[in-house]
């Protein structure tokens, strides 16, 4: 493994055929006088990656604020010209409007996140042995908390916050599961993947970079084995119960490992209850109400593939089935069923897909968000509690709690917040980076 540092002193100039890394020597500080002219990029600029031009970003003057606080994101509105021909995936220096030295970033032409940092250091060099050095520390902050005694899945990287913008790792057991979200890890996707093989040696390493987010970078959807061979069958064991995970057709890269500790906090909570689980893809959460001795399990998801699992799940647990109950439903449309029929439950879960990935989708995704909560609060006996969650990138905690708030108010139930909920430890959020604490989640207590 390696970890050295690379020499600070002599910046180097890297300008092989690939993973182009654009430097200054130092004491050659320029200001944006010294740049050609912007040109309009959409028109004029051939984005060919040529070796011999130095090009750089250089920033709108003032818009250097948010890379100065650390937010490893350079959106395309504040950049004032793209200096030179860079392709999308190359590492760019960002500059201030007067030169300053700002990030070695990663360039992507065709989005609106036109570039990520990897380094805030000068005399960094992005290459095989930088990515060596991030990889290991993910995997050594995990190590450092003993995550592996919980579950064997597990998030070895989370994307920005670890430094490392668009790569997300899941482990399960001995495969994992790597998922490509920006144009500068597409670019350097074969060293991380060698990283990966020599710091974890996994059976495979497989690639599900098939999330939205790839359109938006413009990158091609990708899905298969990048390293090894995939087990015809992948189980993960989590806080003792037993999942099987399909990391091929499932969702994500095969099983919401974020949730981990806030199903195992609805475990304690579901003796002798009538629980209602929303949006339960592979049973997660059910699971644990079993387990955890409750008196019956109404589980509800769109995805008759996910309810198979689920119901396999609970075999492999030897779990009582006769408790559990599985309905391939919209939920929108059953929760207002089951108020027709006067149902009531003692616990609701309501964990929903993402309805709001950017804040552009916030009013539509608050309206579906009090919707499900207002019914979720209308089904509660009194005493009952309700483990409600949002995962929407563009809702941020403050607007979730308003929202519940708004629904218990038109539900007529006054409500208390008994835990704020979030994404397990493996999932940490960097602080200059708010947008990692994408899931945030309430439990409550009806009076
Ligand atoms: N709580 C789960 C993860 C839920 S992910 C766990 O712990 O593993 C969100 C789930 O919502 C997905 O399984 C998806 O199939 C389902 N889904 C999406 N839209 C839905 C709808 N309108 N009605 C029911 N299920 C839906």
């Amino acid at each position: 493994m390696t970890t050295s540092k690379p020499k600070s002193s002599a910046p180097r100039s890297r300008t092989g055929s690939t993973n182009k890394d654009y430097r200054r020597r130092s004491g050659q500080k320029k200001t944006a006088a010294d740049y050609p002219a912007p040109v309009p990029r959409q028109t004029t600029q051939t984005l060919t990656g040529d070796a011999t031009a130095t090009p750089c970003i250089v920033l709108k003057d003032g818009r250097e604020k948010s890379l100065l606080r650390r937010h490893p994101w350079v959106f395309s509105g504040a950049i004032a010209q793209v200096n030179g021909t860079p392709a999308s995936g190359d590492t760019l220096a960002v500059r201030d409007a007067e030169g300053h030295f700002l990030a070695w970033a990663a360039y992507n032409a065709s989005s609106q996140i036109t570039a990520r940092v990897w380094s805030w250091d000068e005399h960094e060099i992005i290459d095989a042995a930088f990515f060596q050095r991030k990889v290991a520390a993910a995997l050594a902050a995990r190590t450092m908390l003993k995550l592996a005694d919980a579950s064997s899945g597990m998030r070895l990287i989370h994307g920005e916050s670890d430094g490392l913008p668009g790569l997300i790792v899941d482990r399960y057991q001995d495969v994992l599961v790597m998922q490509v979200g920006s144009s500068g890890v597409e670019r350097w996707r074969d060293t991380l993947a060698d990283a990966l093989q020599e710091l974890c040696a996994p059976v495979c390493i497989y690639e599900r970079s098939d999330s939205d987010g790839r359109e938006l970078e413009g990158l091609e959807i990708r899905n298969g084995v990048l390293r090894g061979t995939l087990p015809e069958q992948l189980e993960v064991t989590e806080h003792g119960l037993r999942f099987a995970v399909d990391v091929s057709h499932g969702q994500k890269t095969g099983f919401y490992l974020d949730q981990r500790d806030n199903r195992a906090l609805t475990g304690e909570f579901a003796r002798d209850k009538e629980v209602l689980n929303c949006f339960c893809y592979t049973g997660g959460f059910s699971l644990y109400a079993l387990r955890g001795g409750a008196k019956s399990v109404l589980s509800m998801d769109a995805s008759e593939e996910a309810l198979q699992l689920a119901r396999r799940n609970v075999e492999l647990n030897s779990l009582d089935a006769s408790r559990a109950e599985w309905e391939c439903a919209d939920v929108f449309v059953a929760l207002r069923k089951l108020r027709d029929q006067n149902r009531k439950f003692d616990l609701i879960i309501l964990d929903p897909p993402k309805f709001a990935p950017t804040a552009a989708f916030a009013e539509k995704a608050a309206r579906g968000y009090k919707d499900i909560n207002l019914l979720g609060f209308k089904l509660l006996r009194p005493g009952g509690l309700l483990f409600t969650y949002s995962c929407s990138g563009g809702i941020n905690e403050d607007l979730f709690q308003k929202i519940i708030a708004g629904a218990a108010l038109d539900a007529g139930v006054d409500a208390q917040i008994v835990h704020h909920l979030h994404a397990s430890a493996d999932h940490p959020v960097l602080l200059s980076f708010p947008e990692g604490a994408y899931l945030k989640g309430l439990l409550l207590r009806v009076a």
